[in-house]
């Protein structure tokens, strides 16, 4: 058995960073400034987006989309329940009502004939999560949107590297947010991008996510001299400072490298778990690639233990695990403020009630990776 814990989700973090976080504190120039600005540059050159504003997290990124798009209270948006739970708040924030919606499987993508039921005339905007890193079915929800005149705001917490049809992500929805929280497949510890191809709501969204003061006032963090700014809106403090920029620059350079490393774990997992009592996570569909964010198994029927017992025969061999997610609505806030009921969303309870995520990240040693799996086969072995 291993001898330290394998910590779930522990990032990879290089030299560069290491120098790149020191040069910026010996810069004096800590908050927001031109690690942030050349961190949107390279972020919207790496999706060919046209507008990114880097944010506090993937949560603030998600209210600005809300408020960009002029959701406000009394509406409605369309979410997936098995999704983080920050998802659905964000809709909350902006002081609409989160109406959920099943998934598919085994995809576990929000499932859109289920979304079109849920459409009513309060219907604002369809939040699709790309789940795990697998995208959701963007041309069936394009064309409800088209049809019901609808936003659709892309949770691409999991899916900066995913694909879809030839198309990056920021190309899919109208308005996309991103996390960096330490988990997800790049880091600025925490932080989050918004990315959408219109000017106008990228100009609104530049000056909520700063107090809500007139976009010039992003040029008083500058050398040019001091301006006066005007605050044109209540806004909110959502900016992200060069110290998480500086984490940001050498971690978007790193991506596509530590994407192939989480491929190659995730071909070792699929072989050696095969004929295990587990399903494991379905082929990407044809045509879209997949960020591997998540290698999440779910136990069945036929497994000698359940979710949570195999969770904790993994904690006792010291491997760390994660449960992505307990579907939404069976959460008591949701359940008390909306009425929802177990036998809701049969699918996200099923995902819920069985899945658990191993180790993946591009940090792993293939002795990490060895040791995964050889706890998975020693607490199945009964
Ligand atoms: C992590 C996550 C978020 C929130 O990201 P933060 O940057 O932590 O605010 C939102 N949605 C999903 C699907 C996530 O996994």
């Amino acid at each position: 058995m291993r001898k330290e814990f394998l910590v779930f989700g522990s990032p990879a973090i290089g030299n560069e960073e290491i120098d790149e976080v020191l040069d910026t504190i010996r810069s004096g120039w800590l908050g927001t400034g031109p690690k942030t600005m050349r961190f949107e540059q390279e972020f919207a050159e790496y999706l060919n987006v046209k507008h990114c504003t880097a944010v506090s997290s993937c949560t603030a990124a998600l209210h600005l989309a809300m408020l960009a798009a002029g959701i406000r209270p009394g509406d409605e948006v369309i979410v997936p329940a098995m999704t983080f739970c920050s998802t659905a708040n964000a809709v909350i924030h902006a002081g609409a009502k989160p109406v959920f919606a099943d998934i598919e499987l085994p995809a576990m993508t929000i499932d859109p004939s289920d979304a079109e039921r849920k459409i009513t005339p309060r219907t604002r905007a369809i939040l699709p999560v790309h789940f795990h890193g697998r995208p959701a079915d963007m041309a069936a929800l394009r064309s409800l949107a088209v049809k019901h005149t609808l936003v659709l705001i892309d949770d691409a917490a999991h899916a900066i590297e995913t694909r879809y049809r030839g198309k990056t992500m920021g190309n899919l929805g109208d308005i996309t947010c991103f996390s960096f929280y330490v988990t997800k497949n790049m880091t600025t510890v925490e932080g989050g991008m918004v990315t959408t191809g219109r000017g106008e709501w990228a100009d609104r969204i530049k000056i909520l996510a700063l107090h809500g003061m007139s976009k010039d006032a992003w040029a008083r963090f500058s050398d040019k001299g001091y301006k006066h700014y005007q605050v044109v809106a209540a806004g909110f403090k959502y900016n992200m400072t060069d110290l998480q920029a500086s984490f940001g620059l050498h971690q978007l350079h790193r991506l596509e490298q530590n994407l192939a490393r989480r491929e190659a774990i995730w071909k070792t997992y699929t072989e050696a778990f095969k004929g295990l009592p587990l399903l494991l996570p379905p082929d990407p569909a044809p045509d879209t690639r997949h960020a591997r964010h998540l290698y999440a198994v779910r136990v069945t029927p036929e497994s000698p233990l359940d979710r949570d017992d195999l969770m904790d025969g993994l904690y006792k061999r010291n491997i760390g695990t994660g449960v992505h997610y307990t579907a939404l609505h069976l959460h008591q806030y949701y359940r008390e403020s909306f009425g929802y009921n177990k036998g809701d969303f049969p699918n996200a309870e099923a995902v819920g009630a069985t899945t658990l995520s191993l180790p993946l990240s591009a940090k792993l040693t293939d002795g990490d990776v060895q040791d995964v799996i050889d706890a998975v086969k020693a607490c199945l072995a009964h």
